[in-house]
């Protein structure tokens, strides 16, 4: 086992000696032993380099913010102050420890916040199909090990390098290993030099590249650090840190901050000089107002409140590949999404078949592949209980199609494949068998589509193990959503044997007696184009128009009962059509008839339309269905209403310039039979109508329109690897509904982080005029020092604002329109609220002063400092229960609701007790110990902004009654 040989020039082998090489069975994979020896031997398919920025590049990063300049600023100030006068630079010494505390716990929120995103990423990476023990599975891709063979298909993102044992039209993107953006084509039976450059190995696969189109198997040669993109992986720095539009401008603000703070620094010492006053005295004084104008606590708030916005999100099934989408989730106006499997279930099952002859009706549920043919003669002269479907040939003929022209797997999970699925609880569920529904032992890989078509066949015994035997594929042209067609080639083999199932005699005996065999399936319009015969019970016919109008009927009353509807042709070939005739081989086809495929809808999503549009959000279908399907669905779902809104196809999109589609695209709740590139106009022309959009995706193709829109969404379970590297969020349950609840955090949090900012910076502004009046007031001193004040904003005013920080959503936050992503974090009223309150916090304060300093008491006119300073902090305690909510009272919310804050409030008054009575911390702080009046004096004060705050919402609730019309929800209809 340990001599296998991971030095081989793969690039130079024929597939065979690959395979030998490795060791490994092309029909059946590598066996359960092998793969656990090469598991132990090798480990995992990880790459273990660097991810983000360095530990040390964050905790710099720290230090380079403006902020804390200043404050090292200060502190060197201060120390020169100090030592001048031959005292210990006590404050300097506090101030530079606090800065390095600060520094530290920024890092490791930071490191932490990165790591967590880091994970989130990992979260997403993707499974891979292998044949193993005979069987196609599904893998981590963490699981890989070499001479693993793997199935390759368009979208997919390569999880090892790999040697091609197959390929049909495969072409793959390798810009992340050879920097080159075109696509290059791949093929499994080429030959390379020992030296070809990495490019054009056009016989191998490697790690992190992505298939553009085609499809493949690849024989695993290397993986992990192994890989050629391992061997570069230290230079990947794949996690990028994006700051989010309000951290920047919050960013920019303190910059501001700092910078006027600077400016009425000047203006304080000027004034004050002008005034004949004390240099020193005024340096102090402006020392401290620098401190207190500048928001020190609210980064590291901001920091850590995003990051508990994408903790929730993920809680509710939402992934956030991209920070800034945490916050654009809130603004969203249009949410374009997908039908099928976003708003379906993509749970398909098959119900109904219309050939020439005749019409069938199929029960059963799920993928288990029992049910019954309930079928009808169309011309009516033979009664239906007199039918069974091995007299129907064309049904049969079509049933083999459906099986033949198939990527997907029906298979019956084993017991202990069933039993070893872990608990909802966690646990390894030992209870025995037969729990779980019979449909639930059946299980797909790959395409629902295709998968509902082999439950059908199977319904029939018409199974896919057989036909794989005894129709080999020999050549296809794949499936794309722009096309809407696939076609398989396949050449018949054996039936004469002695084992051949019964059902692949009759097909083989039903068909003209050709070596091969095309079989289409696809959208019925494109396939019926292509058709210029019919299968006519046995006999092959001419089709004519009205019968391609009968055949239009049909698909329209299947389509408007909201089922997916596909088409069969086939096509008898004399020989093996060549490479060139491929492309232009689905012409001159047989049309064997038409299924009906049924998806059903989301229930959730019916809900969660009705609260996206409640909350001014309007929701598009994207679909590459017909558009009588689409209409039906988005009807049941109400994002369709017949009067008002329009259907567009695809092809009335290409008729249209840029223009003409901005001009309509905002009526529009329905895209039928779109492709991908229709997507991105769609986004376009919306943005271009001012909407937000968050666009669902799931294909290669879809890239360009997922990073398009503000919020790009991929779809989790059944997205391309390709889709959800561009993407700003994924779907961990592909559903519809979980868009919805993904903007209700984002708006949650971009309330919470308003919230916060009123409250931080209304106490800023009330510090400041505070300490700038002083020297005017002849008090003789700064009421608070520098390191009262970092305490303050740092500590008494972090803590409970990182409470406010995870305050529950309003019950109002989907019942409003969504606001502008570029809305200035002060609007409406925001930055009003914050001088409004900052000004009476100010003059409360002054009065304070006043009042203790001019008593008359001299324990009062003593301890004037430690009064301002406890009245400041105890102060913003109650204004932190205030800020709760903007229209409630405080006692009209329940304390408990939000019991972090109530915890924190509670802590940080102790706290600020403690630096009263501790005698170190007392000394350290500089305070006083206050008589058990002096702080009732101090409580008192502080009520006095809480009732204020009170008072303000109990008018605007008046105001807002005897003025119903300025009410800022609009109800949407
Ligand atoms: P959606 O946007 O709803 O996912 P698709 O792009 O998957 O739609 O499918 C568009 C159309 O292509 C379908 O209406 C169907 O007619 C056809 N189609 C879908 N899947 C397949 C398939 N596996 N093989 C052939 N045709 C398909
Ligand atoms: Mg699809």
């Amino acid at each position: 086992m340990n001599n296998l040989p991971t030095k081989q020039i793969w690039h130079m082998l024929t597939i065979d000696q690959a395979i030998a090489a490795l060791d490994t069975n092309p029909e059946s994979g590598l066996e359960s032993w092998q793969i656990s020896d090469r598991q132990a031997a090798y480990g995992r398919n990880e790459l273990n380099g660097k991810l983000g920025r360095s530990k040390l590049s964050i905790f710099v990063d720290q230090f380079t913010n403006v902020m804390l300049l200043m404050l090292i600023g200060v502190a060197v100030v201060s120390a020169g102050l100090d030592l001048r006068v031959g005292s210990f630079p006590k404050d300097a010494i506090a101030i530079a420890a606090i800065v390095i505390l600060n520094g530290i716990l920024g890092y490791v929120q930071e490191s932490r916040a990165e790591e967590a995103l880091a994970a989130l990423k990992r979260m997403a990476t993707p499974n891979v199909r292998v044949l193993r023990a005979g069987k196609v599975a599904e893998i981590r891709s963490a699981e890989l090990v070499v001479g693993d063979i793997v199935f390759v298909d368009a979208g997919m993102q390569i999880a090892a390098d790999g040697r091609l044992i197959e390929s049909v039209k495969l072409k793959v993107r390798e810009g992340a290993l050879t920097g080159e953006s075109q696509g290059v084509n791949k093929f499994a039976d080429q030959i390379f030099d020992e030296d070809e450059s990495l490019g054009d190995r056009c016989n191998m696969l490697f790690q992190g590249t992505e298939v553009l189109r085609g499809r493949g198997m690849m024989l695993v040669t290397a993986i992990g650090m192994q890989t050629e993109l391992g061997k570069i992986a230290n230079l990947l720095q794949d996690v990028e840190q994006e700051e989010t539009p309000l951290q920047k401008r919050m960013g920019e603000l303190s910059q501001a901050l700092v910078i006027s703070s600077l400016v009425l620094v000047a203006i304080v010492i000027a004034v004050g000089l002008w005034r004949n006053g004390d240099f020193v005295k005024l340096l102090n004084t402006s020392l401290s107002m620098a401190v207190a104008a500048v928001p020190e606590g609210l980064p590291a708030v901001i920091t850590v409140t995003l990051a508990l916005g994408t903790q929730r999100m993920v809680r509710r099934k939402a992934l956030i590949r991209k920070l800034p989408a945490v916050e654009t989730l809130g603004s969203v106006t249009m949410i374009c999404s997908d039908k099928t499997g976003t708003l379906t279930q993509n749970k398909m099952v098959a119900e109904n078949i219309f050939t020439t002859n005749y019409a069938a009706q199929i029960s059963g549920t799920g993928y288990e592949p029992i049910g019954e043919f309930a079928l009808s003669r169309l011309a009516g002269d033979m009664l239906a209980s007199d039918l069974n479907i091995y007299q129907c040939a064309e049904l049969q003929i079509l049933l083999a199609a459906s099986v033949i022209c198939n990527d997907s797997y029906l298979q019956k999970r084993t017991v202990e494949q069933i039993s070893d699925r872990p608990s909802p609880r966690g646990k390894k569920d030992l209870s025995p068998l037969p729990i779980r529904s019979p449909e639930s032992l059946w299980k797909i890989i790959g395409d629902p589509t295709e998968g509902a078509l082999l439950t059908l066949a199977g319904k029939a015994n018409f199974w896919q193990t057989h036909f794989t035997q005894y129709f080999s594929r020999v050549a296809e042209i794949p499936f794309t959503p722009e096309r809407k067609l696939m076609s398989a080639i396949a050449a018949i083999k054996d039936i004469d044997a002695e084992d051949t199932p019964e059902t692949i005699r009759m097909i083989a005996a039903l068909l003209p007696n050709k070596p091969y065999f095309l079989f289409c399936k696809g959208s019925p319009e494109l396939v019926l184009s292509q058709c210029d015969r019919i299968q006519i019970d046995k006999q092959i016919g001419l089709i004519t128009t009205s019968y391609k109008t009968s055949v239009n009927i049909q698909n329209t009353l299947l389509a408007s009962k909201g089922m997916r509807v596909l088409g069969f042709a086939y096509l008898p070939l004399e020989k093996l059509p060549t490479e060139d005739e491929l492309a232009d081989i689905e012409k001159n086809l047989v049309w064997l008839g038409l299924a009906g495929i049924r998806d059903a809808l989301r229930m959730e999503a019916a809900a969660a339309v009705q609260i996206s549009r409640r909350a001014g959000i309007h929701t598009t279908m994207i679909t590459g269905d017909h558009q009588l399907t689409a209409q039906a669905i988005a009807r049941d779902l109400n994002i369709f209403y017949p009067d008002s809104d329009r259907v567009l196809t695809g092809q009335e999109i290409e008729l249209m310039d840029d223009n003409e589609l901005t001009a309509i695209a905002q009526q529009t709740a329905v895209y039928a039979r779109v492709s991908p590139e229709h997507k991105l106009r769609i986004v376009q022309a919306l943005q271009r109508s001012g909407e937000i959009v968050a666009m669902t995706g799931d294909g290669v193709n879809d890239a360009p329109a997922l990073k398009q829109a503000n919020i790009g969404i991929a779809m989790g379970i059944t997205g391309t690897d390709v889709s959800k590297e561009a993407s700003d969020m994924i779907l961990l349950d592909d559903n519809y509904a979980t868009i919805v609840a993904a903007t209700e955090e984002g708006r949650t949090v971009y309330a919470n982080i308003r919230r916060f900012i009123k409250y931080i910076l209304g106490s800023n502004v009330g510090e400041v005029i505070a300490i700038a009046s002083t020297p005017f007031l002849g008090f003789g001193a700064v009421p608070l020092t520098p390191l009262q004040i970092l305490w303050m904003n740092l500590v008494t005013d972090g803590v409970p604002a990182l409470a406010l920080a995870v305050e529950p959503a309003e019950a109002d936050v989907m019942e409003r329109p969504p606001f502008h992503p570029q809305e200035n974090i002060f609007a409406r009223g925001l930055g009003w609220y914050i001088l409004r309150i900052g000004v009476i916090f100010g003059v409360q304060t002054i009065a304070l002063m006043e009042l203790v300093y001019n008593s008359g008491n001299p324990s009062w006119h003593e301890h004037w400092k430690t009064i301002t300073f406890t009245t400041l902090c105890i102060a913003q305690m109650g204004h932190a229960l205030a800020c709760r909510s903007d229209s409630k009272l405080i006692i009209e919310l329940s304390p408990i609701s939000n019991p972090y804050l109530l915890v924190s409030v509670i802590f940080t008054t102790v706290l600020q007790l403690a630096l009263l009575y501790v005698p170190s911390l007392r000394q350290f702080f500089g305070t006083d110990a206050l008589s058990a009046s002096e702080l009732g004096l101090c409580f008192g004060f502080s009520m006095l902004l809480v009732l204020w705050v009170e008072l303000e919402k109990i008018f605007s609730r008046w105001w807002s009654k005897s003025h119903p019309s300025k009410s800022p929800v609009k109800p949407q209809p």
